[in-house]
């Protein structure tokens, strides 16, 4: 399969890992937003939300409870934000969870075009109505 997230489990591109087992794979982003951003994959293919394995999913959140605390003790982050693209957005089409270090200052924020919201009576009818 032609995935670049695929080659860099296989060891066919390079890769700054900072954590591996049997399931996953965490590795420096190419083109990071803060210090320390990281993705973190499963090695199984997959695309979306909508196909993660459970297991995987439960043992990914054990990986980020795990690495939260040492990425606080090692680059003195302040938080963490966590990110996850599905389809629109998503460039890699190999499952990711964006882990981003946050520092006081980092400027790191997300734009969007208010333009294009509708009002919360608007969308709270639309999610409910049956
Ligand atoms: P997304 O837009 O959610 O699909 O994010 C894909 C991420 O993969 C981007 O943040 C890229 O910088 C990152 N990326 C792409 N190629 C590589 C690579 N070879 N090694 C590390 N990160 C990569
Ligand atoms: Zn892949």
């Amino acid at each position: 399969m032609d995935c670049i997230f695929c080659k860099i489990i296989a060891g066919e591109i390079p890769s700054y890992t900072v954590y591996e087992d049997e399931e996953v794979k965490v590795f420096l982003d190419i083109n990071p937003s803060t210090n320390g951003d990281l993705l973190l994959i499963p090695k199984k293919h997959c695309t979306t939300i909508l196909e993660i394995d459970p297991a995987t999913w439960k043992h990914m959140l054990e990986v980020i409870q795990m690495l939260y605390p040492k990425l606080k003790e090692k680059l003195h982050c302040e938080g963490l934000t966590i990110a996850q693209n599905n389809d629109y957005g998503q460039d890699i089409k190999h499952f990711h969870i964006h882990l981003t270090p946050r520092y006081p200052d980092d400027l790191l924020a997300h734009q969007f075009n208010k333009d294009l919201l509708k009002s919360l009576e608007e969308v709270h009818q639309i999610l409910t109505e049956a």
